[in-house]
């Protein structure tokens, strides 16, 4: 007999998607059809004069927009400083134009004012600009909690020429973010009797065969038709696919470890999905461990190739945390494991001293090319 007692809510998909080398040109268009005075977000110094352009064109379309920069993170502080000069400026939409944190902070601040978020993704580094889920940090960029959003944007413009810009770096970061979503999914969903979920995890499997054929050679060669098929994959698909599981598709070990890393002072910056990816390596080592899958292992061989080949940190070492000591290492696992996070669904335990010794087992070198070499 069915029941209609439980009804699930999904935000699948922003209304609309532009995608391609002209994607600005065309979707722009539709931007004053929802919106007169829009608040063009943005961060870095590096993709100001990629701002300051889309800010003109918005002014020949005939509307009155105005600006705001994030100072530091998605934090409370920069999401009530953005939402002050949208309510003075009268703003009836938030363009965000930029990296994860921008695109997380006009979407969240669209939200609590109840206008629409456009997102333009300035790299592929996260899904953000699809999702209808904002990460909240500290002002220094340590993980608090993620909010769920009333909707998804309402246009997601992807525009490979303006994309093309960002350093390769931010790619790779993308594709590690990507393939963790089939790694996690398919640890904590596999029992899910939801087809939605089922689809969802089929999806971040395809994803990550797709990842790991053209991964490289996008990396290496951002005018390849690869690069365009892992560039979308990774800020499209992958939030497609978050879209369509839901919250009941949800995260494993790589990123409420991720979540423990950012409580940590870095020696040089990591991306989101470089720590992720260094959690995909210790949610295998675990799930090699202490779990009965007997693949873990391969899997984690072929995970650090991978990685290795698209130069991405495998160690905390060579994540920036060389010098972090015992009692800090233990501080992140202690955040990790805490009674709110995911980690508490994985399917086997993992206590807080398990995965402190996991982490400190990775003392990998970055430079090893050949996992047949490295120990682990
Ligand atoms: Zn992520």
């Amino acid at each position: 007999m069915q029941s209609n007692q439980i009804i699930s809510y999904n935000s699948i998909s922003p209304e609309k998607v532009f995608r391609g080398s002209q994607a600005w040109e065309h979707g722009k268009e539709s931007i004053p059809l929802i919106s007169q005075r829009p608040l063009l977000l943005g961060r870095s110094k590096a993709t100001s004069q990629i701002r300051a352009k889309l800010f003109k064109e918005l002014h020949s379309l005939g509307l009155k927009p105005a600006q705001a920069e994030l100072k530091n993170d998605c934090c409370e502080q920069d999401l009530k400083n953005i939402s002050k000069i949208s309510l003075q400026n009268n703003c009836d939409s938030i363009i965000a134009a930029g990296g994860g944190k921008v695109l997380d902070a006009g979407k969240l601040v669209a939200d609590r004012l109840n206008i629409p978020s456009i997102t333009i993704p300035l790299s592929a580094a996260t899904c953000a600009g699809w999702t209808a889920l904002s990460n909240i940090y500290s002002p220094n960029g340590a993980f608090i909690k993620d909010q769920s959003l009333k909707s998804c944007p309402k246009i997601l413009i992807f525009d490979h020429t303006l994309v093309r810009n960002a350093p390769p770096r931010t790619l790779a970061s993308g594709i590690a973010d990507g393939i963790a979503k089939w790694y996690e999914a398919s640890l904590v969903s596999s029992c899910s009797n939801d087809g939605f979920v089922q689809q969802a995890v089929q999806m971040a499997r395809v994803l990550r065969d797709q990842l790991f054929i053209d991964g490289v050679e996008a990396f290496q060669d951002s005018s390849s038709d690869s690069w365009i098929r892992v560039s979308e994959a990774c800020a499209l698909t992958a939030g497609l696919i978050g879209g369509i599981g839901g919250v009941n598709c949800r995260t494993a070990a790589a990123h409420p470890i991720h979540n423990g890393f950012t409580q940590l002072k870095f020696s040089k910056a990591a991306l989101h999905g470089e720590i992720v990816g260094f959690g995909l390596i210790i949610q295998l080592q675990l799930e090699e461990l202490y779990s009965s899958n007997k693949l873990a292992k391969q899997a984690k061989k072929q995970l650090i190739n991978f990685l290795n080949e698209l130069n991405l940190p495998i160690s905390i070492d060579t994540l920036g945390l060389a010098d972090t000591s015992a009692t800090n290492i233990k501080k992140a696992c202690n955040f990790t494991c805490n009674y709110q996070s995911e980690f508490n669904s994985l399917p086997f335990y993992i206590s807080e001293d398990m995965l402190y010794d996991s982490i400190i087992n990775t003392k990998i070198h970055h430079n090893e090319k050949r996992y047949s070499d490295i120990k682990i």
